[in-house]
């Protein structure tokens, strides 16, 4: 598979890391075009093996998938040049928050493949949670096709494109949520005087232990939740605070901003 990257930042580098780390693609394989910053682009064909494409003419030149990773206000100007370059057959896969499959197929064609995905910043690590969506072009080669890459950075979900604001609520911005979770945690450290760096450790590896609990127990959260939580023991002294703030009810209205706020940008 030949893999040509529209955009070189942050998530463009998190996805050539991954399909190079899992044997997806091979390094001579990648192209990589930015529009400016020349030093970036000698980077990365430096720390991957990879191509650094000059111009869009290059990097089209016979990719079987092409991912569209630049910014949303980009992204007109982007597809508005790409169209006359793209074969028909060559995997459009865009990243951008935001630009639907109905605005790619009407700058592109209704014959291209196109994806949508909604990666998160943990990509970066090789554990996003990402939620993917075709349009009708899309063949199973092109899904398939799709599932790897995305697959070495993470889990992938694949959804109907109407689905993708709320999954931009849940998980894209998620990271941020347990970070604030984690930002809550330390403070309280400080504050019951656990000595900063001792207690730096301990919250990521409860945050760890709980994450690896729930994806290997059957049970659901609320279930070791209460498993945990005996009549009049700690834990149930400092849920019950949790309980009277109606933290609960907080959370979920964070997921519904940021789901409001996802479809308003699209
Ligand atoms: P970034 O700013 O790190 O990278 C964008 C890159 O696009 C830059 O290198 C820029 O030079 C390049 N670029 C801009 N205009 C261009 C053009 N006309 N031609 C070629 N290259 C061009 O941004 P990022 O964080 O990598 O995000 C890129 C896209 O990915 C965004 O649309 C964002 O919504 C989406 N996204 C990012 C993450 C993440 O974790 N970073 C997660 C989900 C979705």
């Amino acid at each position: 598979m030949k893999v040509s990257f529209i955009g070189a930042g942050s998530i463009a580098e998190a996805m050539i890391g991954g399909i190079l780390k899992k044997g997806v693609v091979k390094s001579g394989d990648i192209k990589v075009h930015n529009r400016t910053n020349k030093k970036r682009l000698a980077a990365l064909e430096h720390r991957y093996g990879i191509q650094a494409a000059p111009t869009l003419e290059q990097l089209f030149d016979g990719p079987d998938v092409a991912v569209l990773a630049v910014k949303p206000k980009d992204v007109p100007g982007v597809l508005r040049s790409v169209q006359p370059l793209i074969a028909p057959g060559t995997l459009f896969i865009s990243v951008a928050a935001g630009i639907t499959i109905p605005f790619m197929e009407n700058q592109l064609s209704l014959d291209i493949p196109i994806a949508r995905a909604m990666p998160n910043t943990s990509a970066k690590v090789g554990q996003s949670a990402t939620g993917i969506a075709f349009n009708a072009a899309a063949t199973k080669t092109d899904r398939r096709r799709a599932l790897e890459i995305f697959s070495a950075i993470g889990l992938t979900m694949v959804v109907e494109e109407e689905q993708l604001d709320a999954l931009t609520g849940l998980s894209g911005s998620g990271p941020a949520y347990i970070y604030y979770i984690a930002e809550a945690l330390q403070q309280s450290a400080a504050e019951i005087g656990l000595e900063a760096h001792a207690a730096k450790h301990l919250i990521i590896q409860t945050i760890i232990g709980a994450a690896e609990m729930l994806k290997t127990s059957n049970e659901p959260p609320k279930a070791l939740r209460k498993a945990v939580t005996s009549p009049n023991g700690t834990t149930e002294a400092g849920i019950r605070i949790l309980d009277e703030r109606d933290v609960k009810q907080a959370f979920i209205d964070c997921v519904k901003a940021a789901t409001k706020r996802s479809k308003e940008l699209s």
